[in-house]
């Protein structure tokens, strides 16, 4: 008989390549997976910190303290407005904090050896927003990750950087995390009035075939408007299309599992 240890699964959302829709991602797939029952912890490795203030969260410990202070995780893990759903908290420190790593022993393994691991059996998700760029937080994220989810904007150059994306990937896996994956491409931000969209989408498919999600995220104004009420788009407008792509991606990665 298998004995089946039910662990988290860690996702790193990334792309070097700046506002392609991680936190927008990040947030509401979040929520989706919660909605659906599943505990969920988000930790915003970004000094930006759009996926703390996107979810209504005033930061007192966040990331940096975990990372360089040696603050235990539950001191920085904060409650949303949805119950599954748990926050790590971000703050314009990280930016400095990202420098103060350098200098660190292990510094791409600090966020899987001090918070990653420590939490890893309170939930079923982990999922890390990260910056646009591959430096060494978004290291320490696919250090401590299984899977990177890629949001991939519908536009001209999309697949711009993703062949070096991919190469990075590749990499850590090969010196750090062999159990590093590329979980799927995430076509976001598709304008069905655009054929420049549909276009994509199919040179996007052909090349990367079952790694593309079947589900599309539409452009769509809601989704842009909620986080400056510090709302998911479930609690801002759930019959919206954009709630409805975000439930039916996490439905597809439930299914998949
Ligand atoms: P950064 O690289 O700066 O962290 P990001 O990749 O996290 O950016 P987001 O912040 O999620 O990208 O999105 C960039 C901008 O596009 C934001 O203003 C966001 O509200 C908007 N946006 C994201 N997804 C959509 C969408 N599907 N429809 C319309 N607007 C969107
Ligand atoms: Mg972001």
């Amino acid at each position: 008989m298998n004995i089946i240890i039910s662990m988290g699964r860690v996702i790193s959302i990334a792309n070097q390549k700046g506002g392609v829709g991680k936190t927008t991602t990040a947030i509401n797939l979040g929520a989706a997976l919660s909605l659906q029952g599943k505990k969920i912890l988000l930790i915003d490795m970004d000094a930006q910190a759009n996926s703390t203030s996107g979810l209504g969260i005033e930061p007192d410990l966040t990331i940096y303290d975990l990372l360089i202070k040696d603050a235990p995780p539950a001191s920085a893990i904060r409650r949303t407005n949805l119950d599954n759903l748990h926050i790590i908290p971000s703050d314009v420190h990280l930016a400095g904090g990202a420098v103060e790593i350098l200098g660190l022993e292990r510094r791409e393994y600090l966020l899987k050896e001090k918070v990653i691991e420590k939490v890893k059996e309170d939930y079923d998700f982990i999922l890390i927003d990260c910056p646009p760029s591959l430096g060494i937080l978004t290291l320490n994220s696919f250090v401590g990750a299984r899977e990177v989810l890629i949001p991939l904007q519908c536009e001209y150059y999309a697949m711009e950087g993703l062949a070096k994306l991919i190469n990075t990937i590749d990499s850590v896996k090969r010196t750090y995390n062999p159990d590093l994956k590329i979980m799927g491409i995430l076509l976001t931000m598709y304008d069905v009035r655009l054929i420049l969209s549909k276009q994509v989408e199919r040179e996007v498919r052909a090349y990367f075939k079952d790694k593309v999600f079947k589900t599309v995220i539409p452009r769509s104004v809601k989704l842009a408007e909620a986080p400056s009420f510090g709302k998911s788009i479930f609690e801002y407008d759930i019959k919206s299309k954009g709630a409805e792509a975000y439930l039916s991606l996490a439905t597809e990665i439930l299914n998949a599992s």
